[in-house]
């Protein structure tokens, strides 16, 4: 093994295990939790040492890294998960690679990627982003629609031709009443995630916790997190 290959092989062993552990103190199966690596910054080479190592879902934030890279790696068994804020002039080209987008948050991201999974001939999962930081009917910082949107946005993915409903994705918010209360901000998500299956039964998907946070995720009952600096190392700070 390469010394990087045998870096990532030790770091995924520790998000392993802590996961596995979240698992066991929630008394839930490990097979309810699956890891999604976010290889954002990191080059297609990483991308490719993971997927040797069994990883299969991974995500990335913006289109100009993600594109080439999943170019590079057309060839691997890998789920795509988009997971930044998106513009619709890229939705185009996300919707070439990736599987699922896990950013939905306005209704004209939902017109755009529907248009493009119908040119690409392909169906896109789409999990709508929650922003549990936003004022009633606001966009958050960080993308993300206010928790009295998911309803509309849940009903135009659904109606929508090329796209699936899959779930709800979320960031711990910064600010705001969950600010630093990551355990209950992921507790609000489950509780708008049990609505939603109300509705949509098939809409399964909880994609929440990162490196920081991963277990309460886990203990709240999230079915994906999304890892990336306890993988492949602290990001270089971009701007
Ligand atoms: C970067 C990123 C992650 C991973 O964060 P880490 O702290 O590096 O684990 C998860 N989700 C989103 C939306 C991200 O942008």
């Amino acid at each position: 093994m390469t010394e990087r290959k045998s870096q990532l092989a030790a770091n995924l062993a520790r998000v392993e295990e802590r996961i596995s552990s979240a698992c066991a103190a929630a008394g839930r199966k490990r097979e309810e939790v699956t890891l999604i690596v976010v290889t954002k910054t990191y080059p297609a080479s990483d991308v490719r040492l993971l997927a040797d190592l069994g990883v299969r879902h991974v995500a990335e934030n913006k289109d100009q890294d993600a594109a080439p890279k999943a170019a590079a790696c057309a060839d691997l068994p890998l789920t795509w998960h988009f997971v930044g804020q998106l513009q619709t002039n890229k939705v185009r080209s996300v919707a070439g690679y990736a599987h699922v987008v896990q950013s939905v948050d306005r209704p004209k991201l939902v017109t755009a990627l529907s248009a493009a999974a119908g040119r690409a001939g392909r169906e896109l999962g789409c999990l709508i982003q929650v922003a549990l930081d936003a004022e009633s009917g606001a966009e958050g910082v960080r993308g993300g629609a206010a928790p009295d949107r998911i309803g509309e946005l849940a009903r135009l993915v659904a109606e929508a031709p090329g796209l699936r409903l899959d779930g709800l994705m979320t960031v711990a918010p910064l600010a705001g009443p969950y600010a630093g209360r990551e355990r209950a901000a992921f507790e609000q998500l489950m509780e708008l995630s049990s609505r939603l299956r109300a509705a949509h039964p098939t809409a399964t998907m909880v994609s929440a916790g990162m490196s920081g946070d991963l277990e309460q995720a886990v203990a709240a009952g999230a079915t994906h997190v999304r890892v990336g600096t306890a993988v492949l190392g602290d990001r270089p700070r971009l701007g």
